[in-house]
């Protein structure tokens, strides 16, 4: 039900991430317009979405196809859809053009399905490849080391075109714990981007989430993907 949203609170919640993310951006002498702040909307329903939209949200992120899927046939706002959890390949076929970046290609596998799909609908999926920067067992992501390879295993794929990478950082309260994470993957795109692989680009760099998006930006990051700092704890 609409009246279930709290819009003040949301308009007050979107500034102030607004004003830290130009803080952040400022110190370490970036343009804040580079940095996208993408609203992460698992779970939150489309009323929720359709209030963020009217406070300046523009892009969404799901970690489930089924979500998009169904929250994109009710959604009246020419908002832009990203994929940010792990994408199993079975879900690919539910894809389509209005999906305008995937962050969690972490898979040869994948990488093959989306090309697959891609040739259906005569689609180029943009995509970020998910590094395991923390090595966490129980992330998902390419290793550092098998990164080059896995891209030029994919660089040939007509229908995915490589935009940059993603990462997610361990969970901590202390985000100056993490900044190594954020430091290496920038790192990491830099020494990509020397190689100059073919219709490889290492333009974005998704990485920051509401607990630490204000370290991963003086890193370089250039897609904060927020959640609960816009909509408040998620209810499973
Ligand atoms: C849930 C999620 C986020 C957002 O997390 P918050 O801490 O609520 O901001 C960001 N990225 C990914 C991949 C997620 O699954």
């Amino acid at each position: 039900m609409s009246n279930s949203v709290d819009v003040e609170k949301m308009r007050e919640s979107i500034l102030k991430i607004r004003k830290k993310i130009e803080a952040a951006a400022e110190k370490s002498g970036r343009n804040p317009d580079d940095i996208l702040l993408l609203g992460v909307t698992k779970t939150v329903d489309v009323d929720a979405m359709q209030a963020a939209f009217d406070l300046g949200i523009k892009d969404f992120g799901e970690n489930r196809v089924q979500e998009f899927v169904k929250k994109s046939d009710i959604i009246n706002r020419e908002c832009r859809w990203h994929i940010i959890g792990r994408l199993q390949t079975n879900k690919v076929k539910y894809l389509d053009n209005r999906i305008s970046l995937i962050h969690s290609l972490d898979r040869l596998k994948l990488a093959e399905a989306l090309d697959k799909r891609g040739k259906i609908i005569d689609y180029v999926f943009p995509v970020l490849v998910q590094v395991n920067v923390s090595g966490e067992s129980t992330k998902a992501g390419i290793e550092p080391e098998n990164l080059k390879n896995f891209l030029l295993q994919i660089s040939k794929m007509g229908n995915i075109k490589v935009k940059g990478l993603m990462t997610i950082a361990p969970y901590t309260e202390d985000s100056e714990a993490v900044r190594y994470v954020f430091r290496n993957l920038k790192q990491l795109a830099v020494d990509i981007d020397r190689e100059r692989l073919e219709n490889i680009s290492m333009e974005e760099l998704s990485m920051g989430m509401s607990g630490d998006y204000e370290t991963a930006i003086e890193e370089g990051s250039t897609i904060v993907r927020i959640g609960s700092a816009i909509f408040g704890e998620r209810i499973y």
